[in-house]
């Protein structure tokens, strides 16, 4: 009814959808909502027992484990409070840890129930701190610590602990406590492993990552906390696992379950299957990255203080100081409809959140966040402007990736990569033996011409199948390509120059993959993934013919060259022949020891040095969060470090050789220093939360593989003279049977392990390295005859 004239007009927005934006309960899909709505049946009928069997087996494969789940009728708290009544025993020692309102009041729930809770202090800002837990347990020498409870996903801060470093830290202090799990917010949004990070209890609620209204509780089991739970001696009788497991293995339970959410649990599960856990993982890592992006443009403070335990699920804001955030909440409500979530506890007015899990989009999100910005002008919030605009743009960069990948599985990507890097490592002999025949001039042409054309014809691929043929045919056509250069420096430079000359060549290599990916990504983004390939097709062909013209395969031949310079040449290199047509001495070459040892040097530096050729920009993208257009840029820069590697490590070497005399040892220190650089770079880039810093030590990782590389090719030139080419070929083809196995290997490495697991090997090689490296003699020359 009209109240007034004087009432000025309100914008109503409260048709459409309320935007509920809490971190829980979250939306729950139509799908969802359909399934439920049924009508309720016998629980002890057939019917549904297949329902509680099909449910308790599915929800196996979203903790990841082959133990027991149990479902209860109850909230989060609930399941809480189950995990411990079924484990410990009154006056039982707990370690909690005080990262946030809901671990607060998973402690009240112990305290209640009289267990000692030792509970480490925290500034609500970073997650459970793995080596506080490990000192704990290391001084808990008599075991009186039963159980250590870590929250996942503190939901009241958007702070996410890295729980399988907790396990680590368990594990290192020998200490047999029970590890508790909150998920309660992470479960189906951010990666968790109930088996691989052996947790014995994960707690869970249905409201948050399962799509699903509040009223189910979960405990999922191992078997040694099932074996504890014998002899646990709290009071309990609702929670208690036993007469639950009994009942469950036909699906039943003791008491009246919740029937129609268990229908919404089975369509939810569908629905995660159908997506895949990995796709739902990346679209919460996806969504908590553009909201950040917002948060920082409006000049606002994020919460979580480490951007390593950044939340997927939630993020926690503060409001300017002096301005409150639930006044922002409450304007925000009554004037766009849209709830956020509150500050809690000693963060209640202070903070605002964004829930951005379950049943979420890129556009929810986006009006997520316009009704934030709007809502900080109406409520009169001091910020900057352009929030949304930097989370669309990220969004709309990553849907650009997306619709521009190939979308092959990691798998079938190390395989495309292993068929061009075998198809190197086979032919590398055959490829010199040609440069050797024929002579590099012709040679050359050929080789680039070939690989030029299969190059353009990697866009004809049709499949993974066709591709990995087509990249197997590109790999023969380059693998001569490295061992004929060398053969043709063996012409024209003199011994002090070779190493920086070898140097120049690799160098010239790392910068062109080092300008790759920029290049690519600006040509994939505008014009799709078949132009790059075109492009670098027809700029091999151009190269291919400018060689003909210009390069002769010896000084003699080239106009160019003036007397004086040819018998310079001549002089250090023993003299004008062609050098065409001398069949190889293939068994000499074979004998050579030094040439063995080098080899092996040789594998562990192309090992490593794939690892970072072939997966670098993914590792960038998928593992540590950059867009196309970031990765793009960070992936070439330690390819830069290493292109002045490239040049500093030959040039080194020359000045050692000239100011020592001593060749042998000029050689051993730069690759020795090189290998010991690149270990020990690896570690840190491995282990740091903070993406850019593992750049940064990726930088001088690569910087020291690299500063190998130009001593390392001047060694065939050492020791193999007018066979050069294919003393080399026999190093480059040992040494890229390591190139050949990582790509591969690196990818089920991380399928199986994760990222680290495959630095950490290239860390242990590139030790080896630095040992083989001073095996190796440079003076020992294979055909001081021929020359
Ligand atoms: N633990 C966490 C991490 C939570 O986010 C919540 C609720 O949001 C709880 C526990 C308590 O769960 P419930 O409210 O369902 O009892």
């Amino acid at each position: 009814m009209y109240d007034g004239a004087f009432r000025l007009p309100m914008p109503s927005n409260l048709s459409g959808r309320q935007f509920v934006q809490i971190p829980g309960p979250t939306n729950v899909p139509e799908r969802v909502l359909r399934a439920m709505a049924r009508p309720t049946i016998d629980h002890r009928s057939p019917e549904f027992g297949r329902l509680g069997i099909e449910v308790l087996e599915g929800l196996k494969e979203v903790f990841k484990t082959s133990g027991k789940i149990i479902i209860f009728p109850s909230s989060g708290t609930g399941a809480w409070e189950a995990a411990l009544v079924n484990t410990l025993s009154p006056g039982d020692h707990v370690l909690m840890f005080d990262i946030g309102q809901f671990a607060s009041g998973w402690r009240e729930v112990a305290l209640r129930f009289g267990l000692q809770v030792d509970f480490v202090a925290g500034d609500w800002r970073r997650g459970v701190d793995p080596e506080i837990a490990e000192a704990k347990l290391s001084d808990d020498r008599e075991h009186r610590i039963k159980a250590v409870c870590v929250v996942h996903n503190e939901t009241s801060t958007g702070v996410t602990s890295r729980v399988g470093a907790v396990r680590e830290a368990m594990n290192r202090a020998r200490h047999p406590a029970l590890l508790m799990v909150d998920t309660i917010s992470s479960l189906a949004s951010i990666d968790y492993r109930q088996d691989e990070w052996e947790v014995d209890v994960t707690i869970c609620g249905s409201q948050k990552g399962l799509m699903l209204p509040p009223g189910l509780g979960f405990n999922a089991i191992s078997e040694k906390a099932l074996a504890v739970s014998q002899s646990a001696r709290l009071a309990k009788s609702y929670w208690d696992w036993q007469p639950m497991l009994a009942q469950n293995k036909g699906g039943f339970f003791p008491y009246t379950p919740a029937t129609n959410l268990l229908y919404g649990l089975r369509e939810s599960l569908e629905m995660l299957r159908e997506e895949g856990l990995d796709n739902v993982f990346a679209r919460h890592k996806r969504h908590g990255e553009a909201t950040r992006r917002a948060v920082r443009a409006w000049g606002l403070e994020i919460v979580c203080s480490d951007p390593g335990e950044y939340s997927s699920s939630a993020t926690g804001i503060f409001a300017p100081a002096g301005y409150s955030a639930d006044e922002l909440r409450k304007v925000i409500l009554e004037q766009f409809n849209m709830s956020l979530g509150a500050g809690l506890g000693k963060l209640q007015g202070k903070v605002f959140r964004i829930g951005h899990l379950g049943d979420f989009n890129d556009l929810m999100l986006a009006g997520t966040l316009a009704g934030v910005e709007m809502g900080f002008d109406v409520a009169g919030v001091p910020h900057s402007k352009g929030g949304v605009a930097a989370a669309l743009e990220y969004l709309t960069e990553a849907a650009k990736t997306s619709r521009a990948e190939f979308g092959f599985s990691l798998i079938t990507m190390g395989w495309i990569l292993a068929s061009f890097r075998w198809a190197y490592t086979l032919f590398q002999v055959p490829g010199a033996w040609l440069g050797d025949r024929i002579g590099p001039r012709r040679a050359l042409t050929w080789i680039v011409a070939w690989w030029s054309v299969f190059t353009s014809l990697t866009t004809a691929a049709w499949s993974a199948a066709s591709m990995i043929a087509i990249r197997f045919v590109f790999g023969v056509g380059e693998a001569g390509a490295f061992p004929i250069a060398t053969r043709s420096l063996s012409r024209w430079m003199l011994p002090a120059e070779r190493g920086f000359a070898q140097g120049i060549t690799h160098a010239g290599s790392r910068l062109g993959a080092a300008l790759t990916p920029p290049l690519v990504v600006f040509l994939i983004l505008r014009y799709g993934w078949r132009m790059p390939f075109l492009i670098f097709g027809a700029v091999g062909l151009a190269w291919a013919i400018a060689w003909f013209w210009y390069y002769r395969d010896t000084p003699d031949e080239h106009s160019g060259v003036n007397t004086a310079e040819r018998d310079l040449i001549h002089a250090a290199t023993g003299g004008p022949r062609k050098g065409t047509g001398v069949p190889v001495p293939w068994r000499r070459i074979l004998s050579s020891r030094t040439l063995w040892t080098l080899s092996l040097m040789y594998f562990c530096y192309q090992y490593a040095l794939a690892v970072y050729l072939d997966w670098f920009p993914t590792y960038l993208k998928d593992f540590r969060g950059f867009t196309l257009k970031q990765m793009g840029f960070y992936a070439s820069l330690p390819l830069l470090a290493g292109t002045a590697a490239d040049l500093a490590g030959g040039w080194l070497s020359d000045l050692l050789c000239r100011q020592t005399g001593n060749l042998t040892r000029s050689r051993r220190i730069v690759g020795i220093a090189g290998f010991l650089i690149a270990a020990a770079g690896i570690l840190p880039a491995t282990m740091t939360h903070d993406p850019r810093t593992c750049v940064a030590f990726s930088c001088l990782a690569f910087a020291g593989l690299e500063l190998t590389v130009g001593v390392s090719w001047a060694i065939p030139l050492d020791i193999g003279g007018d066979f050069a080419g294919s003393t080399a070929s026999v190093m480059n083809m040992c040494g890229n049977v390591g190139a050949a196995i990582s790509p591969a290997l690196l990818a089920y490495l991380v399928k199986g392990y994760g990222w680290n697991v495959p630095f950490f090997v290239s860390s242990a090689l590139c030790l080896m390295g630095a040992f083989i490296y001073g095996k190796i003699d440079a003076s020992k020359r294979i055909f001081a005859e021929y020359e």
